[in-house]
């Protein structure tokens, strides 16, 4: 049995959320797969179509397609809801917010996903929402704030910082406040975290990164069990245009395929990296919240000293985005835009399924350059 039934996260609700029998692992491997008949492909092929016979539901091709469907079955399945595809976590990202009516309210993270945050700060100076930025890890900072508002958005790991924020009580707060909540659930993954479940409206996700998992796709999706949101999310779709191409979509559910084995060797690799790079000299902060595959570190020499290392490693690989099979590292103020309370020397590293031992050898022979500074 896989260690995700017994995972560190706490919020987890693997087993709640079992359907017909069988776990989450089965259903990513199962679901979304063309009716068992003689002769039918065991996989939804790509389906390239700008259009379909009249009489049907789909219509045309902005408005569905057949592999995105499957896809979108798969992610819902496993979030407890209905998944729609995006062109990018950012497209679905723009779709959620334009649920709201001028001049809302948005209660955001002081730092999350800076696309998000850039966005939000573009709409707030536009006037088309007003922006109320807080520490989502605290409860009470973001329950005070929640006056009026008709969103909260959360992240959870943040990014880059990898804090955690109380989804379960946030959500029942804002729920009392008349607002909805959504959760960008890019780094936790339905297999560590089903923000459904624990009260909140909508999530959102990059799909670009552990869902599809190999640095080969752009694409994002939303998840709602509420029909009404789900509708404006899908017609949004269809009026704005922020359609996937169905062979991302079909790259995602493959690699969605092995999200299980993947993030269960990523998990094991994190958290034996972070043991250890809390004992090495250059280190002087891990943040890791004890579960997931992402987490960063800081280091001596500031951002010199940060620069050293994401220069000197040869395994990892230095580059931004994150979750796919192989490791990445960044130095995230190289991103002018990177909130100011992140530290110089903060490097994000996304870990992948590589031995434990090379990636250790690689990057504690990069952190010496480091001390060097
Ligand atoms: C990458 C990312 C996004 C944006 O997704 P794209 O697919 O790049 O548009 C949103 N949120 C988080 C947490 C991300 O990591």
């Amino acid at each position: 049995m896989s260690t995700f039934q017994n995972s560190r996260n706490p919020d987890a609700h693997s087993p709640g959320t079992r359907c017909g029998g069988l776990s989450p692992q089965s259903r990513l491997v199962a679901g979304g797969r063309p009716e068992p008949v003689a002769d039918a492909p065991l996989n939804e092929p790509v389906t390239l179509a700008s259009t379909y016979h009249a009489g049907g539901e789909r219509g045309y091709g902005r408005y569905g397609n057949p592999t995105w469907e499957a896809f979108e079955d798969v992610l819902g399945d496993l979030e407890g809801g209905s998944a729609l595809a995006f062109a990018s976590g950012m497209a679905a990202s723009t779709a959620v917010l334009e649920l709201l009516p001028a001049g809302a309210v948005v209660v955001a993270p002081d730092c999350a996903y800076l696309g998000v945050l850039e966005q939000m700060r573009e709409r707030h100076e536009a006037r088309r929402i007003e922006l109320r930025q807080v520490d989502v890890s605290d409860t009470p900072a973001v329950r005070a704030a929640l006056a009026g508002a008709s969103m909260v958005w959360l992240e959870s790991p943040t990014n880059p910082k990898l804090d955690i924020a109380d989804v379960a009580a946030i959500g029942a707060a804002a729920h009392e406040a008349g607002a909805l909540t959504v959760v960008d659930n890019t780094f936790a993954t339905p297999l560590l975290q089903q923000p459904l479940q624990l009260g909140a409206d909508v999530v959102v996700h990059s799909v670009t990164k552990l869902l599809s998992g190999h640095s080969d796709v752009v694409a994002g999706a939303t998840v709602t069990s509420d029909d009404g949101v789900s509708a404006r999310l899908d017609r949004h779709r269809r009026l704005h245009g922020a359609t996937p191409s169905p062979m991302d979509t079909y790259l995602a559910l493959r690699g969605m395929r092995t999200l299980g084995v993947r993030l269960d060797r990523a998990q094991a690799n994190a958290a034996e990296l972070t043991r250890r790079l809390s004992e090495h000299p250059a280190v002087t902060r891990v943040r890791y919240p004890g579960w997931g595959s992402i987490c960063s570190i800081e280091v001596v020499g500031g951002a010199p000293g940060a620069d050293a290392v994401v220069d000197a490693v040869q395994l990892w690989v230095n580059t931004t985005s994150l979750g796919g099979v192989e490791s990445t590292l960044e130095r995230r103020r190289r991103w002018p835009a990177e909130s100011h309370t992140v530290d110089e020397s903060l490097i994000r590293l996304s870990v992948g399924i590589e031995d434990p031992d090379d990636l250790w050898q690689d990057l504690s022979r990069a952190l010496d350059a480091a001390r060097r500074h």
